[in-house]
Order: structure tokens, then sequence, then C-alpha cells
């Protein structure tokens, strides 16, 4: 059986973004692979976060996978902390990564632009990504388009690892959705939705009570046109509220322009309020069900004890190839 990884950062609160780009394929691949699904905290801590808020968000992204439908006994769901391997497969990917290769990194210049101080962590965090992936010979890593430079990366460092070392990791694959994989800010049309962007009027959270949603859509920028038309290079915002009109009804793009032709943007803007908010009801319900039940805590025990298990085999192998000597 094909074995599937990803992650996502305890770094705020789950966005829209989150779901549509990754969380939605989790939800289909565990059915048909091996399946390991972290919140990478060990990611999160390479911008400053508050300990209690950290805490919090870990058990938080934990809860939301199980909401939005993740079942732990068809995957495996645990923290990134909670399997030390990672961090030293980490130590290992980022001696295999050259400097130039992680200054190319997208990702990096975004989050380091205009800063000060900017953590080592930021810079090496592909190389720990990279090991997270490789830790369980994953085929296939469901991410956002954001995401797809560090696959890549991934890919490298697993063939370099093979040429230099011998066979041995799989060669992993993206699973990028057609539709959705980059959902945008609602303040600029330009920048992707993140959940750690300061602004919260340019996310929508998935726990944001339906008051908040339809405010933050309503105030969502469009542009100065009519048309609720499809046109992401002329028109960014209002494409994007399409797509996640059409991600959240299931209307295709070109259903959803059909519906709103000769329509004002406040019309559909309050349409589409209506949908996220019906849609995100079920999941928002049972999210707080299952963090009165508390029983995230005993799931990301033991799905931390099956991902330790796995990891120590491939970690293990790896130190051998590698010439580490055992302890004996
Ligand atoms: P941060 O701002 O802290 O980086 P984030 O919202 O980018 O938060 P991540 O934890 O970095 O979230 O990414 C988790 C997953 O969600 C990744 O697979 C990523 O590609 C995907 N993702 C993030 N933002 C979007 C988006 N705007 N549209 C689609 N997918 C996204
Ligand atoms: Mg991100």
């Amino acid at each position: 059986m094909k074995t599937v990884l990803s992650g996502i950062q305890p770094s705020g609160l789950l966005t829209i973004g989150n779901y549509i780009g990754a969380i939605k394929n989790f939800v289909e691949l565990q059915n048909e692979y091996n399946c390991y699904f972290m919140v990478v905290d060990l990611h999160a801590i390479t911008v400053a976060q508050d300990p209690a808020a950290l805490r919090e968000a870990s058990e938080s992204v934990a809860a939301l996978y199980l909401a939005a439908g993740l079942d732990p006994s068809k995957a495996n769901i645990f923290l990134q902390s909670h399997v030390p391997q990672h961090a030293e497969l980490g130590w290992i990917m980022t001696t295999l990564a050259s400097m130039g290769e992680l200054e190319r990194m997208t990702q990096f210049k975004d989050k380091s632009a205009g800063k000060e101080n900017v953590g080592a962590g930021l810079f090496v965090y592909p190389a720990l990504m990279a090991a997270d992936i490789l830790m369980y010979n994953a085929d296939v890593v469901p991410v956002g388009d954001d995401q797809k430079q560090h696959l890549e990366l991934t890919r490298d460092l697993a063939a370099r690892f093979n040429h230099r070392f011998g066979e041995f990791f799989t060669l992993p694959e993206p699973y990028i959705p057609e539709v959705g994989a980059r959902i945008m800010s609602l303040d600029d049309g330009t920048k992707k939705m993140s959940k750690s962007n300061p602004n919260t009027g340019s996310y929508i959270a998935l726990l944001d009570p339906p008051s908040v949603i339809r405010k933050k859509i309503s105030r969502a920028t469009t542009d100065s046109g009519r048309e609720v038309q499809y046109d992401p290079a002329n028109k960014p915002e209002v494409s994007n509220l399409m797509t996640i009109y059409s991600q959240f009804s299931g209307l295709s793009l070109a259903e959803v322009a059909d519906k709103f032709e000769g329509q004002m943007y406040g019309t559909f803007k309050k349409d589409l309020a209506e949908v996220v908010v019906a849609g995100l009801e079920p999941l928002q319900q049972r999210y707080q069900e299952i963090r009165q039940t508390g029983e995230v805590r005993d799931i990301l025990r033991q799905g931390a004890q099956n991902a330790q298990a796995a990891a120590e085999k491939i970690l293990t192998g790896v130190k051998d190839k590698m010439g580490f000597l055992p302890k004996g």
C-alpha cells in the first residue's frame, strides 16, 4: 500500500485555505493509503510562538483534523515533536542541502522579507520538511501550491542521498488540487491566504462564527468592475471568491459564473457568505464535541506510538548507510 504524509503548522487558526488546499484531500486519501498526518509544531517555532498559544493551537489543529473527517482508525494523527526522530533526520537533511538551494526557496524569501531578525530555523525549514516526508518513505504528499517548491527540494535531497549512500528513499510526488490549490487573501488578491497573517480580516478561520464570516466576506476586496467572472489575471479577488464559492457549493466555476451573471458583487458576496457559513457549520459542531470529550490527547499518543515505530526503522537505516557507528 502506498504511503501519504502531510502536516499543518499550529501557527495560528486554520483557514479555509488550509482546508481547501490540504485537509479536504487528507480526508479523501485516508481510505486508500497508509496515512501520516502531523501537526508540525517544530515547524511552527521557526517564527516566534507564545507557549500557551502553541499548546492550544496544537490540540486545536488535531481536533480540526478529526472534525474535518480524519479517522484515527484509518490514519496516524500525531504531533511532530512527539516523534523526536523528525528532529534528528531533519539535522541530517540540513547537512545534505546546500545554502544556494535554501536561498532559492520562495517561502523563506516571503517570510523573511523586511524582517530584521530572521531565525536560522526559518532558513533550514525545508530540510526538516524533507525529513518529515522521507521519514515514512511517503509516495504522495497532499499540499497546497505554495509547498510545491519544497517538495521538489525533498525529491532532490532524496535523490542525492540515494546517489551518495545507495538506493534508500522513495522520491515523493506532490498531490495538489486542480482548483483551490492557492486560496488568496481576502484583502489582497496577489497574496495567498495565511493563518499567520496578523490581519485577521485577510482570512476566514474554520472556527470563525457566522457573523464574523459574513463581515469578512462583505469587506473582502474586489475590483471596480461589475461582472462576476472567473479571470484570475485581471480579476484576482473576484476569481478567488468564486473559487471559494465553487469549493463550498460543489458547483463548477462555470456554473458559479452562470448563477451570478448580471448580478452585483454585493449579491454574490451575500450568497457566498451563506454558503461558507452552512459549509462550516457541521465541522464547527463536531469540533466542539471533540474538544469536550478530551479524546484528542489519546489519539495523539496512539498516533505518535505508531509513527515512532516506523520512523525508528528508517532512521536506523539512514544512519547505517551514512556510517554512524551503532551503539552495540
Ligand atoms: P503560515 O502562515 O503559518 O505559514 P499557512 O496558512 O501557510 O500558515 P501551513 O501550515 O504553512 O499554513 O500549511 C499547511 C497546508 O496548507 C500546506 O499544505 C499548504 O500548502 C496549505 N495551504 C496554506 N495556505 C494555503 C492557501 N492559501 N491555499 C491553499 N492551500 C494552502
Ligand atoms: Mg505556510
